[in-house]
């Protein structure tokens, strides 16, 4: 289980991501190593369900990024799930077998990153697009090359609780602000249909 990650995948990811950085590229070998170690391919539909624990407003939140590119598991295909932890973790679950792994950055390997002068900087509030290449692409070629076991601690489930989802493909016309909504998603109120605001609205309103 290597979790490579090829120089025309990395750029790919970079550019969606939007900078360069040593916190995407990890999530993207974490990404890597679970589809490995469940035997599966980057997810074309919903056929894998990927759990991140990162949250929001904190450093290396771009794990996220990398887990989404390496797995395919997009917000569009509502396929990642973010359970906001604060934590630097993912679960990848294989919908057809139930199995699933559990990667997270080993706490020692964070801890050391954090003392770095990149941390530092970011921590003063300089953006990651303004930091010198020649300090980070270093970060970012260790940690693409180091031995996964180096990074990260693997839990694997053989049976992953997981709801089952249908696809809606229907929907209706709010009776209040004249928006589609999905039918999962309206509220049905007498013999008319709300969307969730402009029920929202009522119930606050009084109306
Ligand atoms: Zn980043
Ligand atoms: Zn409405």
């Amino acid at each position: 289980m290597q979790a490579e990650i090829d120089l025309q995948t990395l750029t790919m990811a970079q550019e969606f991501h939007g900078h360069k950085c040593p916190a995407m590229p990890q999530g993207l070998r974490a990404g890597r190593l679970a589809l490995e170690l469940l035997g599966v391919e980057k997810a074309q539909g919903g056929e894998l369900v990927a759990i991140v624990e990162t949250g929001d407003h904190h450093f290396s939140g771009c794990f996220a990024d990398g887990v989404m590119f390496a797995t395919g598991c997009t917000m569009g295909k509502g396929n990642i799930v973010k359970k906001p932890l604060g934590k630097f973790a993912l679960t990848l679950v294989d919908r057809q077998s139930g199995r699933a792994v559990r990667i997270s950055a080993k706490a020692c390997r964070m801890m050391q990153c954090l003392d770095m002068e990149f941390f530092r900087l970011r921590a003063g509030g300089l953006p990651p697009q303004k930091l010198d290449p020649a300090m980070v692409e270093p970060l970012i070629e260790d940690v693409l090359t180091r031995d996964p076991s180096e990074m990260f601690d693997v839990q694997m489930f053989e049976q992953y609780p997981l709801e089952a989802h249908k696809e809606d493909f229907t929907a209706v016309v709010c009776d209040g602000c004249g928006e589609l909504v999905v039918q999962s998603y309206a509220h049905k109120i007498g013999d008319k249909a709300y969307c969730g605001a402009c029920l929202d609205a009522m119930l606050h309103c009084g109306a």
